[in-house]
């Protein structure tokens, strides 16, 4: 049996790299390849038209600069030979064959808990033994089973993209029957056609494509690599997708029908898909948006397309634009308008069978010499399962992996020690620029080799709540997208059985690499490490924040504005005004009405949010958050808005006066009086007398909180139930929330100390009025929702609160807001994973409410 360090497996980018790195740093290697040759990708890949994606410019190794000097790409797409020639160069330069075993599989690896290695079986009966198993066996390098009825019958020529024969195919004068319009088939059926006599393509789902415009390569591109190459790369490295381009800040919803137009045409017009996926900042978010884009692309196509009927079915409209990899393509839709190409569209006219002969459909026999299969990968996760891997106590990776990948970092699996997976689900890989991706993978994993060496360590293993962390993180990311409505591979959809999930990480290569480099500073945070009689472990979860509030933060401190407490109330005020004016309005809503009702000390301005459905509607009173210094009636719009379409009730957002000018009480005294008058005046408001209920956020939960002890107390208004969202409940600073969550999210405790210094005197603030969580009785208290955010200092107060109602008899839901802060929550169409906690406010406020007979 051979022993080394490491075994790598795979020969394509991942795999030559790494070879060469772990040689670099001593570290005797092994590569395991199926293939009789190096290239992975660019070696199966070998169908006419088959070529990158990402302009050769930047889909490149940059480790090396004399290797990038030495080699000069003819195109901006190059083609799959030229690819191929390059990584048979690389492997000539660094003479890295001699440490590759060709025309091997890996069949079974175990590990051998005893001496802490992997033992390895393959394909050629031989056994070897390795300290450490690094799999770089590619996303996309496992066909896809063809499971179309009566495959095996057809007696002519049979091609499958994925696996083309070395010598090429001609088809001149041959009929072709094709199956698939993904990449493959989109870059092959222009060529195909230029040969056949007849085509057919058979499509079951159409994909967007847009023209490549292949060519030299851009010049400024060039222009830019050559001016200061460092800079270039180390751009791509920090980019969201591993390729420099300027970041998009115009949203889709917010531009002008001209400027739609313009960008939309600029982004189809670079030939490149971080073009035309970066047309609008929010494509990929928001499905108003994302249709300008994908309308766009299908005018296109009914541009190009003569037939309209051909052209309509070519139109995709079952995914929102991007959520399946786009394509670039060469005359792809100028092919259909050729006399001897066919398009049939499964949809319609499913496969019935293949028979002897050709493909039968549900209403016409096709008769074929030839049949090309560009059917697609069982991505991501294929070629990594295809192997039978037993870790800790004999567990199968894909025993472990039934319902879905789960990793750490999309590198490292827990109960599989000392195992790497190159570009694995739940990393950047697919999403990216993969060189990129593929780089970081490789020299992550040399470095943490390199550490374990040097620090005396034989193991290392992810914790298992690093892992749930990250799965948790990585679905979050997910969430806030429109991919998950797409059937696409990115979810595992094409494959039939395999767990839907969305499988990549999307959170960015910059995001991705930064928190990567975490792990390893924080002396490998969320991992195990053990060997030589010691053991090390950081545990904890690298990314708890929902990723649209990191990103705020990040936007926040990248302003770096002056803490609010540090300016005069006048400036926080007129602050709070500039930045609202900023934000997305949030949703239509049938009407809105400012008006002013009679408070104690004069009028309070209230602003009435009316829903567009018949009314009349159970009535909200809302109090506005603002630390009771800042504020108004209109600062909680969008909020108030998305209740009010939401929960299809009428919102009545009530001013009340503000310290320092007023201070306690008369914030609350003047929330009571607002509720007594919409209470009497429901009907005239549009509402259903007796049926008022009250929210608010923040210091606006406070008076929401307070005003159902009053009028408790004080006989009425009936209240049906208070929604609070992150309530100030108590005056006490000392809870852990205070300590974990004081300083680094927007609401610190400097600035609740600020609020409460203007708003009520030390002896003032252990009153029930402004701490209800001191309230000798809670008993009798309207249903309650309560919402605390995970990253606000007022979390345990509000915790508290919903405990002590609970404690009291009053019946409380407590909803914790995973990952949010103080602020995120009614940050309306900028948070988006907030979304989920408004929906859950709204049902709240609707269940307070006997259910409404539609008119
Ligand atoms: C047609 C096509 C075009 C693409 N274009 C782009 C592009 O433009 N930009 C981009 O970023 N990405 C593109 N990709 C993705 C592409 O897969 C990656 O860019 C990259 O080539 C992956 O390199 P890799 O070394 O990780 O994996 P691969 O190139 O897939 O190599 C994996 C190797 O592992 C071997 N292997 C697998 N299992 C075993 C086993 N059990 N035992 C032994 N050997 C095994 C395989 O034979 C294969 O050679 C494209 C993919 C395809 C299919």
């Amino acid at each position: 049996m051979s022993n080394v360090d490491v075994v790598v497996v795979g020969a394509g980018f991942a795999g030559l790299y790494q070879l060469h790195r772990l040689r670099e740093l001593g570290f005797s290697t092994t590569v395991l390849e199926d293939a009789d040759d190096v290239g992975g990708t660019w070696y199966w890949n070998r169908y006419p038209g088959a070529r990158c994606d990402v302009p050769t410019t930047d889909y490149t190794y940059s480790f090396d600069p004399d290797l990038e000097r030495d080699w000069t790409w003819s195109e901006k797409y190059a083609t799959q030979p030229e690819i191929l020639r390059y990584l048979q160069f690389v492997a000539d330069r660094y003479d890295l064959r001699r440490d590759i075993q060709f025309s091997t599989r890996l069949e079974s690896a175990a590990w051998d808990e005893a001496a802490s290695r992997w033992l390895l079986n393959t394909s050629r009966g031989e056994e070897l033994s390795c300290r450490y198993l690094i799999m770089a066996t590619g996303c996309l390098s496992v066909p896809k089973h063809v499971d179309i009825k009566g495959a095996e019958r057809f007696r002519g020529e049979v091609y499958f993209t994925s696996r083309w024969p070395h010598e090429g195919v001609d088809f001149t004068g041959k009929r072709v029957g094709l199956i698939g319009t993904g990449s493959s088939g989109i870059q092959s059926i222009p060529l195909i056609a230029g040969q056949a006599s007849e085509l057919t393509v058979f499509q079951r789902t159409p994909n967007f494509s847009i023209p490549a415009r292949n060519g030299p390569a851009s010049s400024e591109r060039l222009a830019q690599i050559s001016k200061d190459r460092t800079a270039y790369r180390e751009a791509g490295r920090w980019s969201r997708g591993g390729v420099p381009v300027e970041v998009v800040e115009i949203t889709g919803v917010a531009a002008s029908e001209e400027v739609r137009r313009e960008r939309f045409e600029a982004g189809y017009q670079t030939g490149e898909l971080f073009g035309i996926l970066g047309c609008f900042a929010d494509q990929l978010f928001n499905p108003v948006s994302n249709e300008i884009v994908a309308e766009g692309i299908r005018n296109k196509i009914r541009s190009i397309v003569v037939d309209p009927a051909t052209a309509e079915a070519l139109c995709p409209r079952d995914h929102p634009f991007g959520t399946k990899r786009p394509c670039l393509d060469s005359n792809y839709y100028e092919t259909y308008n050729l006399p001897h190409v066919r398009l049939v569209d499964l949809r319609k006219e499913p496969i019935t069978t293949i028979t002897e002969s050709g493909i039968d459909t549900a209403s016409e026999s096709f008769t074929f010499d030839v049949i090309v299969y560009a059917t697609g990968f069982d991505a991501m996760v294929g070629a990594l399962v295809g192997v039978d891997i037993a870790g800790r106590h004999g567990q199968k990776l894909r025993d472990k992996w039934a319902d879905g990948p789960s990793t750490y970092l999309g590198l490292t699996t827990v109960g599989f020690p000392n195992l790497f997976t190159i570009t694995g689900p739940g990393s950047p890989s697919v999403l990216s620029n993969m060189l990129v991706s593929i780089e970081q993978h490789v020299e992550w994993i040399a470095g943490c080799l390199a550490d374990l060496r040097d620090q005396g360590f034989e193991a290392i293993e992810p914790t298992p709540t690093a892992e749930a962390g990250w799965n948790q993180h990585v679905a979050d990311c997910g969430n806030i997208t429109l991919y998950p409505r797409a059937n696409s591979w990115y979810m595992g959809a094409n494959v039939p059985g395999k767990p839907r999930l969305f499988y990549p990480y999307i959170g960015g290569v910059d995001t991705y690499r930064a928190i990567c480099d975490e792990v390893r500073t924080k002396a490998y945070l969320g991992f195990r490490l053990d060997g030589n009689g010691k053991e090390q472990c950081n545990d904890g979860v690298v990314f708890r924040l929902q990723p649209d509030v990191a990103l705020v933060l990040q936007v926040m401190a990248a302003l770096d504005l002056p803490p609010l407490e540090s300016l005069p109330v006048d400036e926080a005020r007129a602050f709070l005004v500039a930045s609202s004016a900023e934000r997305p309005p949030g949703p239509d809503v049938g009407e809105i009405v400012d008006r002013a009702l009679p408070g104690p000390a004069g009028d309070l301005r209230y602003r009435l949010y009316r829903p567009p459905s018949a009314g009349p509607h159970p009535v909200v009173a809302y109090f506005h958050g603002g630390g009771w210094v800042l504020g108004s009636e209109e600062s909680d719009d969008p909020l108030c808005r998305d209740l009010c379409a939401r929960a299809d009730v009428i919102v009545v957002s009530v001013n009340y006066r503000h310290a320092p000018e007023a201070r306690f009480p008369a914030a609350v005294d003047d929330a009571l009086a607002a509720v007594r008058w919409i209470g009497a005046h429901a009907e005239e408001l549009g509402g259903v007398p007796g049926q008022l209920a009250v929210a608010g956020w923040s210091a606006g939960g406070n008076l929401a909180a307070v005003t159902c002890h009053q009028v408790r107390d004080a006989g009425g208004p009936h209240i049906a139930g208070q929604v609070l969202l992150c309530p100030v409940t108590d005056c006490d600073f000392g809870r852990s929330s205070y300590r974990e969550n004081g300083e680094d999210y927007v609401l610190t405790a400097a600035l609740m100390r600020w609020f409460w210094d203007h708003y009520a005197d030390p002896a003032d603030r252990t009153d029930p009025k402004v701490s209800p969580l001191r309230a000798p009785d809670l008993s009798g208290l309207p249903p309650a929702l309560v919402v605390t955010a995970e990253f606000d200092p007022l979390r345990d107060e509000g915790v508290a609160y919903g405990e002590a109602l609970v404690a009291a008899g009053v019946p409380v839901r407590q909803l914790s807001a995973r990952g949010h802060i103080h602020t995120s929550v009614p940050m309306v169409d900028v948070v988006l994973s907030g979304a989920p906690v408004r929906a859950e406010m709204a049902e709240a406020l609707r269940g307070f409410f006997p259910a409404r007979v539609p008119t």
